[in-house]
């Protein structure tokens, strides 16, 4: 499972421009599209040589007043399922007796902790660090998030105190099969989904306890072909976990996307898509996951409530028109069958074996059909093209001024590959290079 940093500190103090610094995907794939709501308290980092989830507890409590902030429900278990501790100060306010009392709260949680110096920027640094030595961290983190300074080196910083990593996860199946995701806010049926594919299949419920990191993979067989259940809400029921908060878990979530090789996201159909759903949705696509979007609870809706929730869907999912979408009733066993279908087409589907004769023959039919329109005066040229990789699909595209180029002339191509490739279900990247 993917390791959990949390940022702490008083309000503005710079925590959220730091995650959004961090948590900035470097494609177009999220950046860029329209409709996707992002969730700006959790978040995937992938600048250093390890990933990370990362939550700013800053806007997790509703009464943000430093300490009082921090002993709020959700910050408190952001910070118990943190692996690292980043405790963000701010050089222009210098050290206040709230981030003295917020270090001693810290320092009783005894994580792996950083220091960062934020607002440096136009400081004499030496002066700014030393104010807080006084706060005896070793090894202060200057920082000055809002012009991007000291970020990476913070990154680094926060890897070494990262625990052992388990190998990178491979992209394609193993031997436990398609890794599958079934995600969604609480209630939606999450719990009775699982229950409904192991109880049909009958499947032994094998040693599910996990790692150090109590993920739980449950595995599955169904019509001869393997599939791992990731980290789903149906287990952890039992450990007796009834607070709803703790039962649904956004890091949990993120994690067990980051694992997965195809996310099931699960709506409820009485009430549409929700912005959470859209939040977790647009989760998936950070992590370039494929994709099936379920709609539970599909029985005894009315017809009214019916075109209601088909509606919600058109209007707010968009930004993933790819996605098949369903209707099931996990309660009832309706759809399941047709449910794992999908699963196994956008499985496959993320998996494409493309070629780089046949993109290059592609992207030049593409380009004669419609050619983008001109940059000062100049046509943007797309030469060739070849596979950079799986899961999601990658095209990398080689030309000129191919930085000019339009968001909606990326969205043609993306739509022309997936037509041509029968991609359904799994996000595509385009990496252009600039020449040869
Ligand atoms: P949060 O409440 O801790 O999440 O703080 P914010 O990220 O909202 O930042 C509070 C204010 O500080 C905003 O106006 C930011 O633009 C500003 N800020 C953040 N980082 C820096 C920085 O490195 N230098 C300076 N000068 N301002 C910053
Ligand atoms: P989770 O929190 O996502 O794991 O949700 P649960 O599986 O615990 O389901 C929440 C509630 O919704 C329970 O009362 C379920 O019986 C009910 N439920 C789940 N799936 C369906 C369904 O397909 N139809 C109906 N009518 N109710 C369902």
């Amino acid at each position: 499972m993917l390791p959990v940093v949390a940022l702490v500190g008083r309000p503005n103090v710079g925590k959220s421009t730091l995650f959004n610094v961090l948590t900035r995907t470097r494609d177009a794939l999220v950046a860029d599209m329209p409709g996707v709501t992002r969730d700006r308290h959790y978040g995937f980092c992938r600048l250093g040589e390890r990933h990370f989830v990362l939550v700013d507890t800053g806007g997790l409590a509703d009464s943000d007043e430093g300490l009082a902030g921090l002993t709020a429900r959700q910050v408190e278990l952001a910070i118990a399922e943190a692996d690292v501790v980043v405790f963000v100060v701010d050089a222009r306010d210098g050290l206040l007796p709230t981030d003295q009392a917020i270090l001693e709260r810290l320092r009783r949680t005894s994580k792996p902790m950083l220091l960062a110096v934020n607002k440096l920027d136009g400081l004499d640094e030496s002066v700014a660090l030393a104010d807080f030595a006084r706060l005896g961290v070793a090894n202060p983190m200057p920082l000055a998030a809002s012009h991007g300074h000291g970020t990476l080196q913070l990154v680094k910083a926060i890897e070494t105190l990262l625990p052992a990593g388990e190998p990178e996860t491979p992209s394609g199946a193993d031997e436990g099969g398609v890794r599958v995701a079934i995600v969604g806010r609480p209630n939606v049926g999450k719990s009775t989904l699982v229950n409904r594919l192991l109880g049909e299949d009958r499947v032994i419920v094998s040693n599910v306890a996990g790692t150090t990191r109590d993920s739980i993979r449950i595995p599955l067989e169904r019509d001869g072909r393997k599939y791992t259940l990731i980290d789903t809400a149906g287990v952890r029921r039992r450990a007796r976990i009834d607070d709803a908060v703790e039962k649904f878990s956004v890091i949990k979530t993120l994690q067990s996307i980051d694992a997965a090789n195809v996310v099931v996201m699960l709506l409820d159909a009485n009430e549409g898509v929700t912005d959470q759903d859209a939040g977790l949705i647009g989760h998936a696509l950070e992590a370039g996951r494929a994709l099936v979007i379920a709609i539970n609870k599909w029985d005894g809706l009315k017809t009214y409530d019916r075109d209601q929730c088909k509606r919600s869907l058109e209007r707010k999912l968009t930004f993933v028109e790819w996605a098949p979408r369903l209707t099931i009733s996990a309660l009832h066993g309706t759809g399941i069958g047709e449910l794992m279908k999908r699963v196994n087409r956008v499985h496959a589907a993320a998996n494409a074996k493309l070629t780089a004769s046949d993109l290059t023959r592609a992207l030049e039919t593409a380009y004669a059909a419609f050619q983008p329109p001109l940059v000062r005066g100049h046509a943007p040229k797309l030469r060739y093209a070849h596979p950079g990789g799986t899961n999601p699909p990658t095209i990398v595209i080689h030309g000129s001024r191919t930085k000019h180029l339009a968001e909606s002339y990326r969205r043609y191509l993306e739509n022309f590959f997936r037509k041509r490739y029968k991609l359904e279900g799994t996000p595509i990247r385009i990496d252009f290079r600039e020449g040869e």
